[in-house]
């Protein structure tokens, strides 16, 4: 019989090491995040997303955390466009592969054509799977953030913000723009957080039978 260990962290029961592992990372970021907290009745099918985080904006978002080989999940992709809204890609959903550092270092190429990557929006702390870019546009970065670009209004005239731990950031039309020492400082945090979340260390669980 092959047997999960559960592992205790927070007074939370994680079903893996490598759940526990990403409440370290959103610990580190003082991001606020719950484990478990609401399963969904999908036509019948019953599905528990692993994390509820929110956005400094007091927005939702879900993630299922699955290991680094596993890049995708049947009732994760049936939860995903569930709850997106029409056709705009608007809520913040995403199946995380790995430990942090795995997973924001994946590359792949996007349905036409290019190099997409994950990466840490600097609004909303979404770690999206798609349309990320960070390109350098002279003292600023340009993010692309698809559900924070859902939620700019037209034009590049949106006053300065305060996103993730006090990143100041300009809500533009296709892309967020943070400058690039700002960018910079929230990249080494997402890199640190990712490093305490591959070095920690867990009280042994209970093992539980699959
Ligand atoms: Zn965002």
């Amino acid at each position: 019989v092959i047997k999960a260990i559960e592992t205790q962290y927070k007074g939370y029961r994680f079903r893996s090491r490598l759940e526990a592992r990403w409440a370290v990372f959103f610990d580190a970021l003082g991001v606020r995040w719950e484990y478990e907290p609401e399963g969904f009745d999908m036509d019948g099918v019953r599905y528990l997303p692993d994390f509820r985080v929110w956005t400094p904006q007091g927005e939702p978002m879900w993630y299922e955390i699955k290991p680094g080989h596993i890049l995708s999940d049947p009732k994760f992709d049936r939860f995903s466009l569930a709850v997106q809204d029409g056709e705009q890609m608007q809520a913040r959903v995403a199946l995380l592969s790995g430990d942090p550092h795995e997973h924001l270092a994946r590359k792949w190429r996007g349905t036409y054509g290019g190099e997409l990557s994950n990466d840490f929006c600097p609004r909303c702390t979404f770690i999206g799977p798609a349309a990320y870019s960070v390109s350098e546009y002279k003292e600023d970065y340009m993010f692309g953030c698809m559900p924070c670009d859902a939620e700019t209004p037209g034009g590049g005239e949106n006053d300065l913000e305060p996103g993730f731990a006090g990143t100041m950031v300009r809500p533009h039309k296709g892309s967020l723009i943070v400058e690039w020492y700002a960018y910079d400082r929230v990249r080494w945090l997402v890199e640190s957080a990712a490093d305490a979340a591959r070095a920690s260390r867990f009280e042994h669980g209970e093992a539980r039978a699959l």
